[in-house]
């Protein structure tokens, strides 16, 4: 049986792309264009998740979200503004599951998607790890022998891929395609630059050597 999802989204463009999106991928979508009755809907129940924005008219976001925790330990992932901190720490703190800031690449909101169902589903999911390295993926950690590692968010996203990905060569362009977003525009040598990145705070802080260049070709992780 396909997963149902709940979308209280206002801005209806938005909306219908991120509907179509979701039943491309075999979800059940019903939206809702206010935040009265999206709460109505998420508390009548039969949902496996919800996508919340934040700026809704009648009842805001932050308000569905505490009304709906006070009956339902559902997943919610909030669609913020960019750069909205505060919203971001209130509507984790009010319960949210996760967020995802707007504008966003599908992929990534289908990323958090399949997180938020999978840690749902009941027992953690499987650590991705290489080497010493191990990524929890649910709580957006990544550790090395151990010991905490700081990435920016497109950098766990990267090692995120390639680590879904190990022993795979992967092309820039794929690379880019996944963590970037099929709308990036911009220079293909982003992911060198975020190679770098990672390079200087795995490979060469720890010591290792994961991340291999496959010359004109593109990267692969894996055990040295
Ligand atoms: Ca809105």
């Amino acid at each position: 049986m396909s997963e149902r999802i709940l979308l209280i989204e206002d801005e209806e463009k938005l909306a219908r792309m991120v509907e179509m999106e979701l039943k491309y991928e075999g979800y059940e979508v019903e939206k809702a264009l206010n935040g009265r009755s999206g709460l109505d809907l998420a508390l009548s129940g039969g949902f496996d998740l919800v996508l919340l924005d934040i700026m809704l008219p009648q009842l805001s976001g932050m308000e569905v979200l505490r009304r709906l925790r006070r009956e339902s330990q559902i997943p919610v992932i909030m669609l913020t503004a960019r750069d909205s901190v505060v919203d971001k720490v209130s509507g984790l703190d009010s319960g949210a599951d996760d967020y995802v800031t707007k504008p966003f690449a599908i992929e990534e909101l289908l990323a958090r998607i399949r997180a938020a169902l999978r840690s749902k589903g009941g027992g953690p999911a499987v650590p991705l790890s290489v080497g010493p390295l191990v990524m929890d993926v649910d709580r957006h950690q990544v550790t090395v022998r151990g010991q905490g590692v700081e990435l920016t968010k497109k950098e766990f996203d990267l090692l995120h891929h390639l680590l879904e990905n190990k022993g795979r060569v992967l092309s820039r362009e794929a690379l880019l395609d996944a963590v970037w977003g099929f709308d990036f525009v911009g220079e293909t040598n982003s992911v060198d630059v975020y190679i770098r990145f990672l390079r200087s705070k795995l490979d060469d802080a720890f010591g290792l050597k994961l991340i291999h260049t496959v010359r004109g070709v593109g990267y692969v992780i894996k055990e040295e």
